[in-house]
C-alpha cells in the first residue's frame, strides 16, 4: 500500500464515507454483460439482440478482477456477489471463485443466476468456495416461466439447478421472485408453498424502475405490503430482526415454523440511507447507484495496480450522494436515464 493509501484507509478504520455518511461494504460485480434469457423486465428480445454481447476482450480479465476486488476490500468490502448479465456464461467461472475465495478480509462471497445452467455447474462452483447462492425464479407455471424468460428458458431446468447446488451443498438457498401486476401475481402462494419447509428463503422483490428499455410502469408494482398480506392470510407470518443494518430484505417467519420468507421494498420503502452498495459492470465501470446514469471507469486506475485503484474507488465513494429511491418515493427531480440493470446485474 502506497501512503496516500494508507492515510486513506487506516487498517483499523472502516473506509471512506461518502456525502451521506455511508460506508461502503458491499460489492456487486458483473462478469458478463451477455445473458442466455431476455427477461421482458430487463432485456427485452424486441429492445436486445440475441447475440448482444460485448466481445470477450472488453470484459476485465480474471486478474484484473482480483486485483479489482483486492482494492475494494482494502476500501472496506466485506461482501461481494457475482452477477451478470448471466454470470454463468462466463468461461472458466470455478478458476475465478477458487482465486476470489482465497481474498483476505472478504467475509462472503456470493452469486446471482438464472439457473439454467446450475445444474450442471454447481458443484464445481461448490468446489471452486462460492459459499452462497441465489437463483431467480419468477414463476412455476412452465409456460408463464418460457414467457418471462423472453422464450429461452424452461422453468425444469431452473428445479433441476436448485436441486443440483442443494446436492453440491449450498443452502440455503436464497430465491428471488420479482413481481409484476397482471404478469405473475398468481405465482407468489404456489411459489412460497414450494419454498416452505425447503430451507431455502423465497424473497418477493418489487418490479422496479431500472434500465431504460422495459418499459417501467408504476401500476406494474405489487407492494411488498400487499404481498406480506396474502402469504400471511394463507400461512401465518410473524416478523424478524434484521440480522445486519442495511440488510435489504425485510425477514418474516412462518409461524407454523415452515422457515422464512422475505421482500424487498425498493420502491415502497426505499432504504437509500443504509446503503452500502457499489456496483460495477463487466468493462470496469464503477456505479454509486443501481439507478445512476452513468459509471466511472476503473480500468485505467486497474493498470496501474492495486494502490491507484484503491485510491480511485476512495475517491468515487468520497463523492457519492446518490438516494434514488428516496427521491422517487418523494417525487423529487431525479436522473431519467439509468444504466441497464443487464449490465450491473441489481
Ligand atoms: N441473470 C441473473 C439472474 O437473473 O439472476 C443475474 C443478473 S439479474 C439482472 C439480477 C436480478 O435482477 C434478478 O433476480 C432479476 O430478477 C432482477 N431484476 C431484473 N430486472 C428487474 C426489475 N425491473 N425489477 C426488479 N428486479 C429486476
Ligand atoms: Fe438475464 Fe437475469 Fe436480466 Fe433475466 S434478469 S434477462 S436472466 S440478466
Ligand atoms: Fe442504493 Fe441507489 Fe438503491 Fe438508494 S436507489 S438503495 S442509493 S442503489
Amino acid at each position: 500500500m502506497n501512503a496516500a493509501a494508507d492515510r486513506l484507509i487506516p487498517l483499523a478504520a472502516p473506509g471512506p464515507l461518502d456525502r451521506r455518511g455511508r460506508p461502503l461494504r458491499d460489492l456487486r460485480l458483473s462478469l458478463i454483460e451477455a445473458c442466455n434469457f431476455r427477461c421482458p423486465y430487463c432485456m427485452p428480445a424486441e429492445r436486445v439482440a440475441d447475440d448482444y454481447g460485448l466481445d470477450a476482450a472488453s470484459r476485465l480479465s480474471f486478474d484484473e478482477i482480483e486485483t479489482l476486488v483486492r482494492g475494494f476490500v482494502r476500501v472496506g468490502v466485506r461482501k461481494l456477489r457475482l452477477t451478470g448479465g448471466e454470470p454463468l456464461l462466463r468461461k472458466g467461472l470455478p478458476e475465478l471463485i477458487a482465486r476470489l475465495s482465497r481474498i483476505d478480509g472478504l467475509d462472503d462471497l456470493a452469486l446471482t443466476t438464472n439457473g439454467s445452467l446450475l445444474a450442471r455447474q454447481a458443484r464445481a462452483l461448490r468446489e471452486a468456495g462460492l459459499r452462497r447462492l441465489t437463483v431467480s425464479l419468477d414463476a412455476l407455471d412452465p409456460d408463464l416461466f418460457r414467457r418471462l424468460s423472453g422464450g429461452r428458458g424452461e422453468v425444469a431446468q431452473v428445479l433441476a439447478g436448485i436441486e443440483a447446488a442443494r446436492a453440491a451443498g449450498f443452502g440455503p438457498l436464497k430465491i428471488n421472485c420479482v413481481v409484476q401486476r397482471g404478469v405473475n401475481e398468481d405465482q407468489v402462494l404456489p411459489l412460497a408453498e414450494r419454498f416452505r419447509g425447503s430451507g431455502d428463503v423465497l424473497r418477493f422483490i418489487e418490479y422496479m424502475d431500472v434500465g431504460n428499455c422495459n418499459g417501467w410502469d408504476p401500476r406494474g408494482v405489487v407492494s411488498s405490503q400487499e404481498l406480506r398480506d396474502a402469504i400471511d392470510a394463507r400461512w401465518p407470518l410473524r416478523a424478524l430482526d434484521a440480522q445486519y443494518r442495511g440488510e435489504v430484505a425485510s425477514r418474516y417467519a412462518y409461524r407454523d415454523g415452515a422457515g422464512e420468507v422475505g421482500f424487498v421494498s425498493s420502491i415502497s420503502a426505499p432504504f437509500c440511507g443504509d446503503c452500502h452498495r457499489a456496483r460495477v459492470s463487466a468493462d470496469g465501470q464503477l456505479y454509486t447507484c443501481l439507478f445512476a446514469a452513468a459509471g466511472s471507469d476503473l480500468r485505467g486506475a486497474l493498470a496501474q495496480g492495486e494502490d491507484a485503484l484503491t485510491e480511485r474507488v476512495a475517491a468515487l465513494w468520497s463523492g457519492r450522494n446518490d438516494r434514488y429511491s428516496e427521491l422517487r418515493a418523494a417525487d423529487a427531480p431525479r436522473p431519467k436515464r439509468h444504466v441497464e440493470m443487464f449490465l450491473i446485474g441489481g
